[in-house]
């Protein structure tokens, strides 16, 4: 396999470009090498510039849930395209996708579009600060809600004790109310409700996928819940990565809890630049221009966008492929771990539907500090192996692997192969 005309775009592309990427995650520094330039993709395969084909288990992160290119969100994008881009003025569509989104989710009575996860997330922050008054915020270390400075804490286990902010850049001043707990502990939670009266809530990804994938262990969520409720404080829910994937209702809808705030993205917008948060009316109704909560946008609510985001959740809805999800997942989940004990390398896997990771380590995974147990240097060999065999994965120990519903019966017989080969280098390497 050759990477020729990607390795000549890279060097390009650091002239102007940092990193030659537009989002660090992109970058292969964790595995080396340099990073893939695609060209197209379509289903469940993507291409990169010199031909090569992979199954695409990165699905852009979380938004390609139907594979790429779809042909029903293709055709309302292109539909939409062609009566304008952007008005500065509210479209049917907009009513058409929040009626949508409330109904997949039991305490949602308004939304508000914004464009990308991490705005979802810090505007809900600045909602929940407003309906309760107070200023505070618990969030989970490990746990990411996007680059918004208040919440860039706990990017790693020593900033994160000594909450200190996991950024250059970011002021003292900004963390400040920003208190971290540790995911699957309760008891790191309450200690905080010990020492302060002013929290406003606690954020927390329900099922987490950005310490690679992380579960809620016994009741964890609806604790947590039951506990805030008590304390008058807010669950925000940041479902960006989960909701619509998890279940058509999230996280939230597969273990029975329901949050006071919901964030959404990546899903929602099927590949088109989408966010969203939602609660219900007393809540929202703090949001300009019902209330005194001030958030806004520009491109909020993108014509193109929403068509793009109606036409990926109603085919969703229509394939409700989350028992395939389930099915697929497994079946690869088994064939990590059986390859795994055939070359005796120590291998963890992480599965919830159609999210799933391997971990490099012996220790079971439920938190970011046993997740920092894994080696990263075994995943960079099985990274590379697996891109050598066709299956493109996020570069990263760290992320999560994402399942569409294009992927075939073949797609499973590619990655079979695949993960093969590369454990059985990472146990020749090692
Ligand atoms: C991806 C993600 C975000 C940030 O969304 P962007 O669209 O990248 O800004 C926030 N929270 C979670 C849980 C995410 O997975």
């Amino acid at each position: 396999m050759k990477f020729k005309k990607s390795e000549k775009l890279y060097k390009k592309g650091l002239t102007h470009l940092v990193g030659a990427v537009n989002s660090p995650v992109r970058a292969f520094s964790s595995v080396g090498g340099n990073p893939l330039f695609i060209k197209k993709a379509k289903g469940s395969k993507i291409v990169d510039v010199d031909g090569n084909e992979y199954v695409d288990l990165v699905g852009s992160y979380g938004p390609m849930i139907l594979g790429h290119r779809h042909k029903k969100v293709e055709k309302a994008a292109k539909k939409a395209l062609k009566k304008g881009y952007s008005f500065g003025a509210s479209t049917e569509a907009e009513i058409k996708l929040a009626k949508i989104v409330c109904d997949a989710f039991p305490e949602m009575d308004k939304v508000r579009f914004v464009n990308s996860g991490t705005e979802a997330v810090l505007s809900a922050v600045r909602l929940a600060r407003a309906f309760t008054g107070k200023d505070k915020i618990i969030k989970f270390s490990g746990c990411y809600h996007g680059h918004q400075d208040s919440l860039l804490v706990a990017a790693g286990s020593g900033l994160a004790t000594l909450s200190l902010p996991g950024s250059k850049g970011v002021p003292k001043g900004a963390v400040k109310n920003t208190l971290i707990a540790e995911y699957n502990n309760l008891e790191s939670v309450k200690k905080h409700f010990e020492n302060h009266d002013d929290i406003a809530g606690v954020i927390i990804e329900p099922i987490c996928g950005n310490m690679g994938v992380a579960i809620p262990q016994n009741e964890f969520l609806i604790e947590l819940k039951k506990y805030l409720k008590s304390k008058n404080a807010l669950l925000i829910a940041d479902e960006v990565m989960t909701g619509f994937r998890s279940k058509f209702g999230g996280a939230q809808e597969l273990l029975g809890v329901a949050a006071d705030i919901t964030c959404l993205g990546k899903v929602i917008g099927g590949g088109f630049p989408v966010g969203a948060y939602g609660a219900r009316n007393e809540i929202m109704e703090q949001v300009a221009p019902l209330g005194g909560m001030y958030q806004a946008g520009t491109l909020s609510g993108n014509p193109i966008a929403m068509a793009g985001g109606i036409s990926t959740l109603t085919e969703l809805k229509k394939q409700n492929p989350y028992d395939k999800f389930e099915e697929i997942g497994s079946i690869i989940e088994v064939i990590l771990l059986e390859t795994a004990k055939k070359y005796n390398v120590d291998l963890v896997v992480n599965r919830f539907g159609s999210m799933l990771n391997p971990f490099f380590t012996k220790t079971k995974v439920t938190n970011f500090e046993e997740a920092q147990t894994s080696d990263t240097k075994k995943f960079a060999v099985f990274f590379w192996e697996m891109i050598k065999n066709g299956v493109f994965l996020p570069p990263s120990q760290f992320e999560a692997w994402f399942l569409n519903s294009a992927i075939s019966d073949k797609d499973i017989q590619v990655i079979a192969n695949a993960t093969d080969k590369a454990m059985r280098k990472v146990a020749d390497s090692f």
